[in-house]
């Protein structure tokens, strides 16, 4: 075969394999787009080092198979293949809390600060948690209704505590809400104890305080004081899966500080978000 004759043959198949076959295979692909890549990427051929192969047989190899079929079939290396998206738990595109109707309930406030030591109020560290709390669930999607969303009661001031606690309740019962989360701040006579547990109602089911207390603990590195039953007002008078959930000690002088500040916080409201997406998981 003469040079002629064969380089004839492989005109040939340029029109055949990139005139031809590409049209039904790129639906959009007219002819004149067809020709306009082809000039492209000859210029680029001839502009570039890493042609791979001199001379105009291997440049026409490289044209045809490498920079015209090769992104059409998506073959020969990875620059036009995608990877999967993964979804990280948690963000803006998991579904798992769509319209989950949620109560968010900062103990005390108002009048009753809670536990208070070490210049740490128990009512503004779970105050400011559920907030940040709020804004994550609200963000995957989840409907918040929070008990209060400022320093106050729930119930008029001056109410008894069972009546503040009722108004709680009554807030997550008439709202058919799918869990209520009670956030509190811990405080013992022995300042040396510290770290996270979460309690669930006696005689219930313990999935969501164990799923928030491990996510919690995971998230903070807080010591993991695990799960227990209780038989709290809140916990023992709402009909949805609840837990209420003891951040850490503010007797303790070192768990005192991170409850006050506002990177520590921001840990707990992502671990107890991370926990709540574990349990409508399952
Ligand atoms: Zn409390």
């Amino acid at each position: 075969m003469n040079k002629n004759k064969f380089l004839s043959y492989i005109i040939l198949s340029l029109l055949v394999f990139n005139i031809i076959i590409p049209i039904p295979i790129t639906h959009a692909a007219s002819t004149d787009n067809i020709l306009n890549t082809l000039a492209a990427t000859t210029i680029a051929d001839s502009n570039s080092s890493n042609t791979g192969g001199g001379g105009i047989f291997g440049q026409l190899f490289n044209l045809i198979f490498k920079k015209i079929l090769g992104p059409v079939f998506n073959i020969f290396d990875g620059n036009n293949t995608k990877s999967p998206t993964t979804v990280p738990s948690g963000s803006s595109n998991d579904t798992t809390l769509k319209n989950k109707i949620i109560v968010v309930d900062p103990g005390h406030g108002g009048s009753n600060p809670g536990a208070v030591a070490n210049n740490t109020r128990e009512s503004d560290n779970n105050l400011a948690v559920a907030l940040k709390l709020r804004d994550k669930l609200v963000q995957a999607g989840a409907k918040v209704i929070m008990t209060r969303d400022k320093d106050r009661t729930v119930a008029p001031e001056g109410s008894s505590l069972g009546e503040e606690l009722a108004a709680r309740v009554t807030m997550a019962e008439d709202n058919h809400a799918d869990i209520f989360i009670s956030i509190h701040s811990n405080e013992n006579p022995d300042s040396n104890i510290k770290g996270a547990m979460a309690f669930y109602p006696a005689g219930k089911s313990s999935t969501l305080a164990s799923e928030i207390e491990k996510a919690l603990v995971k998230e903070t590195g807080a010591i993991d004081k695990g799960t227990s039953s209780a038989t709290f007002h809140v916990l023992r008078n709402t009909s949805m899966p609840s837990t209420l959930v003891e951040m850490g000690f503010v007797s303790n002088q070192e768990e005192a500080a991170q409850l006050n500040s506002d990177s520590y916080r921001s840990k707990i409201a992502q671990g107890i978000f991370n926990g709540t997406v574990a349990f409508f998981k399952n």
